[in-house]
């Protein structure tokens, strides 16, 4: 079940709390801090909850619950030891459609109190939608420690100064980097120092100063091969800060997810089979159009972006165009996908040196040197299409290299689906049809491939029963010198 999370304003609202242990009490003091209009029903009240009531800060019913305690209510919270009177004042509730939290049960609830870590006004919400408390609590741990107290002063000051940030910094991208130089630079680094009045003055001089208008620019973000965490920490920042976000087919929609959520997200994917100049174009077009209007333009490409990824020309044109870029690398498939597959590239006994070949499509021209391609001793890193396979695969045998040579056909590397095959090389067209692998795969050749059968660590592994036996011994032998 996926919870809605909301933050309610229930300042002068009233809301009911059923049960009068302590229980009941650490909620009444959430409730009351957001200014709440609390009411307790129960039996019997603990000494903190009678000192509120006579303090005037609550209003207390004593006796066994009834339905009409629930007349005007816009929340209820259930927090007696008995399951069935908590089972009850659900029941009433859901008739009323009043949320109701019932303390300890999920299915009783219709709204959940989050974990929080209080900066007021800044509020961070941690919920495990009622399945595991003590994850959301550990969770919270880990925030408090980041987010420094005086957070909620510079969150008050910020709120003050809203309309005139809104006035004298009348675009949204000039307006994100007065807040960003607000969250970074002075005036948090004097509240850090409880100097309120100095921080005050920092923020008022820095907002009177005028602005030129803002320039757009380009990050060429490599997005890596899927797997989100694999993002660079740079990549992730770019991510979070992009106005215009243009992608490619590649990019995980896992990755896609953690961009600023306003951020517009263009697909420029080629897909086979249509114009890829017609495509690239486009996506100059694009790259110019945006950057020209004051935009901070993320262009994700899977992997990196100069690894089979069109990102030297991008970056050409940019220049061309004097549009301002940086450059944030990625993994590329051939590093994720052999690290993913444990499958070591080069190898003091087997490799010397290994190659990222591309071998798309032989249509664009085979500029290949397959003598060179067909040598022992190195590794090689295809990044092709699953069509390629059985023309490769006769073009290495067709010019020495051995037909046992171990090989990995890894699909969506890094991904959940990760699936990994192995076998001889010339058993590779036969098997990777078998077994119906699809793009996006890249091919490992050498015999460093044959390790993964015994240190592939992540995903789905299927060796080839065709394989020789001859291959297999290898694969063992390898095994066991590494
Ligand atoms: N710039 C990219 C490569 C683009 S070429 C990079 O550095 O990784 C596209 C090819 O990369 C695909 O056809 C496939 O061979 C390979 N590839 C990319 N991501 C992959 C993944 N997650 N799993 C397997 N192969 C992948």
């Amino acid at each position: 079940m996926t919870l809605f999370p909301l933050f309610a304003d229930i300042n002068g609202r009233r809301v009911v709390v059923v049960g009068g242990g302590s229980v009941a009490e650490r909620k009444v003091g959430s409730l009351l801090a957001a200014g709440a209009s609390v009411v307790v029903g129960a039996t019997a009240f603990t000494a903190e909850l009678l000192l509120l009531k006579n303090q005037g800060s609550i209003e207390t019913i004593e006796g066994l619950f009834e339905e009409n305690w629930l007349d005007q209510a816009w929340l209820v919270v259930a927090a007696t030891n008995d399951q069935a009177a908590n089972r009850h004042i659900a029941h009433c509730a859901e008739k009323r459609r009043i949320l109701i939290n019932v303390v300890d049960d999920a299915q009783l609830s219709s709204f959940q109190m989050p974990a929080i870590i209080d900066r007021s006004p800044l509020i961070v919400a941690v919920s495990s939608s009622g399945t595991a408390p003590v994850l959301a609590r550990r969770v919270r741990e880990r925030i408090e420690t980041v987010l420094d107290h005086s957070l909620g002063a510079l969150a008050t000051l910020a709120e003050k100064y809203r309309p005139a940030i809104r006035r004298l910094r009348p675009k949204l991208r000039q307006r994100r980097e007065f807040y960003d130089w607000l969250l970074d630079g002075p005036v948090a680094a004097a509240l850090r120092k409880q100097q309120g009045l100095q921080a005050e003055s920092e923020l008022k001089k820095k907002l009177e100063q005028t602005q030129s208008a803002t320039q757009g620019k380009v990050a060429l973000v490599g997005a890596g091969p899927g797997d989100p965490g694999l993002l660079t920490i740079k990549a992730l920042r770019a991510l979070n800060e992009a106005d215009v976000i243009l992608y490619d087919r590649l990019v995980s929609p896992d990755i896609l997810a953690l961009a600023r959520r306003d951020a517009l997200r263009i697909a420029v994917g080629k897909t086979p089979g249509e114009d890829h100049n017609a495509t690239q174009q486009r996506i100059h077009d694009l790259l110019l159009d945006h950057a020209r209007s004051g935009s901070y333009v993320v262009r994700l490409k899977g992997g990196d972006a100069f690894v089979f990824g069109r990102g030297g020309e991008e970056l050409e044109f940019l220049s061309e165009h004097r549009i301002p870029y940086e450059v944030v690398p990625g993994i590329t498939a051939a590093l994720a996908c052999a690290a993913y597959a444990g499958i070591p590239l080069t190898h003091r006994d087997h490799a010397q040196s290994v190659r990222l070949i591309t071998a798309h499509s032989c249509k664009d021209g085979d500029s290949n040197d397959w003598h060179s391609l067909a040598q022992a001793r190195q590794t090689l890193a295809f990044y092709m299409g699953v069509s390629q396979l059985p023309w490769l695969t006769a073009r290495l045998i067709e010019h020495g290299r051995a037909g046992d040579t171990p090989f990995a056909l890894i699909e969506n590397g890094t991904r959940s689906n990760q699936r990994v095959l192995h076998g001889a090389l010339k058993d590779l067209p036969a098997l990777a049809a078998e077994h119906a692998f699809q793009a996006p795969s890249l091919l490992v050749i050498g015999e460093v491939a044959a390790l993964a059968e015994q240190l592939q660590w992540f995903g789905a592994s299927i060796s080839a029963h065709t394989a020789s036996d001859e291959s297999a011994a290898q694969a063992k032998g390898l095994a066991k010198a590494a």
